[in-house]
């Protein structure tokens, strides 16, 4: 017999019950004893949810109030002085404050910094080791969290993340120490853990150690065998749990640790089930992970039943089946989406779709039931559909990817005889200034979108409306002296759905949430088939709002990487096809804004790192298509159109190369943060187009004085020669308040009018 189990389970709820009343909470709506409750509801529907799908082995602690790291970090008392925790549990405000800087009581203090989990847009607290750091129980929550599964009769089977990821995860504050050393007080922690566990009846425990899919050091990698060695398990049965990628180098380690079951992610690790099968030890169980847990689509149930049956019979007992990662990445439940057209909506999976797709194919394998004949066909039939559909295959957007020729992806001239072109044309001054896009969306933007969406707005009414917020934002850019101007955007809800909105091969759910982090969530649009592009999409808005300016407006796009790395993405195709297709339709977007009178045009590429794979030697293959995809958008125009890109991140010293080789005129990126940093590596790269760094913070509501712009400035001025240099914000302004974003642009003109009347003078001189 097999036996089925799950990884992980979103725990945002269907409806984003828990988004709701975490934030309820917050603000003081509702109390303590509320909040609980609807977490604890929330458990149990999930796990019913799992058990009625069939699955036999259900996962405990994959429910957090915000990240089940942080959650890690209490029950192990990692919690960094300044929270004023001194010893007993962390109270849920603590957790709250860690994570967020600040809970209904208790003093506000620095929340713990948050970063992408492996490769996907979930973002987990970083835990802050000290070099004196102990590890001490202070959480009952899982322990409790395990009681409440077993009184509802569920097979129980804690998840829990392994030392060795979680010190890899953390980072070292105060001191250079080697936080590998931790591990020697860590351990006993753990021990602790599974004692406990173990007391509570617990048969089985999951330890994740997704970093076996990562690169390690060799240091890493050794520390693994001592650790497991070491590890207490006395009276409990271990399945090591790796996901996210093959492990490669990794899988003989990962094989040979004394752990009692290996889980492997058999979707993207598919190539190593047979070598797993020749190193696998003959007591191990092993767990392949055969329904994608990273995307939206349905398994093809007869390609899985056809690659498993031989591993059945040689495995026997001994195969465990389970999705290829934890569920938290994918949404809840494809039953609410009664709007979604319902030939896509037929071709999809989400969470407990995924959970009955593997309960199929284990009464299939094991034959136990006649009845999944039906949902058998049933899948088969979707596949089939999906596989032949005219409404995902065009041979016309075939036709032109297979013509795309290399000269496509390249600019007229060089970046020298570009750039004379553009001065001529565009006679900006010496640090020119501009903004991002976005300007704030107030009540009354949002509103008229909304209403026009449901229909209460009229075409021509909406028209009315952003035309005259489209005025408005012109006249206040030029009475602040801004060099380039833009429209605002104030017709775009997200910089990813207006764009799939408008173009061919999208769909969008109503229900899709994806927890990004605490009570975020995004709703990832579908790319279900060949993209292309209607119509112009953006040209009419940035017509008329050059209209209205003798200065230049600038042509607002989001760019190809970025549109797909923040959507659901077809895997009927590689990636870089689908990248491709979407490069076209932007490209014709961008030869119509230029067309209709845009000297610049900015390429927004705020994903674009990302995409990164996790091991870093097959970046050079990611970035070679996706900085290609950008260079067939931007290189259409003739060599007196500028086009700039913009990238919201500081961390691309590893990747400055790719990021020139994109060949944009101008970037705009981020730098305030980081206290232009990151200009160093330009200096040792020597970047050869125009930069603007960003003076400007915009995720905080702060605004920068003049003398702090000009100090930015002036330290990007020891790298960057002044010629290629610009002067903006940090990123879009949309979700910042008008009076400080007022005040911060004045002092942004401000410090541009100053440093360069001293340039003048100091070349004068
Ligand atoms: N043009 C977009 C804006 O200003 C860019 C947003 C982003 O980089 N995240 O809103
Ligand atoms: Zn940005």
């Amino acid at each position: 017999m097999t036996t089925t189990h799950n990884l992980g389970f979103p725990r945002i709820g269907a409806k984003r019950e828990l988004k709701k009343a975490l934030e309820a909470y917050w603000k003081q709506e509702i109390a303590q004893p509320a909040l609980l409750t609807v977490g604890r509801e929330l458990r149990q529907r999930h796990w019913q949810q799992q058990a009625d799908a069939g699955i036999e082995w259900l996962p405990v602690g994959d429910f957090s109030w915000y990240d089940q790291v942080l959650d890690l970090s209490c029950l192990l008392g990692v919690v960094p002085e300044r929270f004023n925790h001194s010893e007993g549990p962390v109270s849920l405000d603590t957790y709250f404050r860690m994570a967020r800087g600040r809970a209904p009581t208790g003093e506000p203090s620095a929340a713990c910094e948050m970063t992408k989990w492996f490769d996907t847009n979930y973002h987990y607290q970083v835990p802050e080791f000290s070099s004196q750091q102990g590890f001490e129980l202070s959480s009952d929550k899982l322990f409790n969290e395990v009681d409440e599964a077993i009184q509802l009769g569920h097979k129980t089977k804690p998840v829990i993340l392994g030392p060795l990821s979680y010190l890899w995860l953390g980072k070292t504050k105060g001191g250079d120490f080697n936080k590998l050393d931790l591990i020697d007080k860590l351990l006993p922690a753990y021990g602790e853990i599974l004692n406990r566990l173990q007391s509570q009846g617990v048969e089985w425990l999951q330890i994740d150690e997704p970093i076996l899919a990562l690169e390690l050091p060799i240091e890493w990698q050794q520390a693994f065998e001592s650790v497991y060695t070491r590890l207490p398990v006395k009276g409990l049965k271990t399945m090591l749990a790796v996901y996210f990628g093959p492990l490669k180098e990794n899988l003989k380690l990962a094989c040979s640790l004394p752990t009692d079951a290996l889980h492997i992610d058999a979707v993207r690790g598919a190539d190593e089930i047979d070598t797993v099968l020749s190193w696998l030890p003959i007591y191990k169980t092993l767990s392949l992970g055969i329904i994608d847990g990273r995307n939206i689509w349905r398994s093809d149930l007869d390609a899985l039943l056809e690659w498993l049956q031989p591993l059945q019979q040689r495995l026997g007992d001994r195969l465990w089946l389970a999705p290829s990662c934890s569920l938290l990445h994918v949404p809840v439940d494809l039953e609410q989406e009664q709007q979604l057209d319902s030939e896509v909506r037929n071709w999809l999976a989400f969470a407990v779709q995924k959970l009955n797709e593997l309960n199929t194919i284990k009464q299939s394998l094991d034959n136990i039931d006649e009845g999944d004949e039906q949902a058998l066909l049933i899948s088969r039939q979707a596949v089939e559909s999906r596989r032949t559909s005219t409404r995902i295959h065009k041979p016309n957007v075939k036709q032109r990817c297979h013509n795309i020729t290399a000269a496509m992806a390249e600019r007229k001239s060089t970046f020298e005889v570009r750039i004379q072109k553009q001065q001529a044309r565009l006679k900006l001054p010496l640090l020119p200034t501009t903004t991002i896009g976005s300007f704030p969306q107030t009540q009354e933007i949002r509103l008229a979108r909304k209403q026009y969406k449901s229909g209460q707005l009229s075409e021509a009414e909406y028209q009315i409306l952003m035309r005259k917020e489209i005025d408005e934002v012109i006249k206040k850019q030029e009475k602040i002296g801004i060099d380039v101007l833009v429209h605002g955007e104030p017709e775009r809800n997200d910089m990813v759905e207006y764009f799939g909105e408008q173009l061919e091969g999208f769909v969008f759910s109503q229900f899709g949430w994806v927890q990004s982090y605490g009570s975020r969530c995004v709703k990832p649009p579908i790319i279900y088939g060949d993209v292309s592009r209607e119509k112009p999409m953006t040209v009419a808005w940035s017509r008329y709002a050059q209209s209205k300016t003798e200065k230049p407006m600038k042509g607002m796009l989001t760019g190809p990487v970025t549109i797909l790395n923040w959507s659901f993405v077809r895997d009927d195709q590689p990636r870089a096809i689908t990248c491709q297709q979407i490069a076209l339709a932007l490209r014709d977007e961008v030869c119509d804004l230029e067309a209709a009178g845009i000297a610049i045009i900015q390429i927004d590429e705020a994903a674009l790192r990302e995409g990164l794979p996790l091991r870093t030697r097959e970046w050079e293959k990611y970035l070679a298509w996706s900085v290609n995809a950008f260079k067939i958008t931007a290189s259409g125009v003739k060599d007196e159109t500028q086009i700039h890109t913009h990238m919201c991140y500081s961390a691309f010293n590893d990747i400055m190369p790719a990021i020139a080789a994109m060949d944009a005129d101008v970037i705009t990126i981020e730098t305030s943060r980081s206290d232009m940093e990151l200009l160093e590596a330009f200096e040792e790269f020597s970047y050869p187009n125009d930069i603007g760094p960003g003076v400007y913070d915009i995720h905080s509501p702060n605004v920068p004085a003049v003398e702090s712009i000009t100090s930015l400035m002036n330290k990007a001025l020891v790298h960057i020669p002044v010629e290629r240099l610009w002067i903006n914000p940090d990123c879009g302004l949309k979700t910042r308040g008008w009076p400080e974003v007022n005040t911060a642009l004045v002092n942004m003109v401000c410090a541009a009018v100053f440093l360069r009347s001293r340039y003048k003078r100091s070349r004068a001189s």
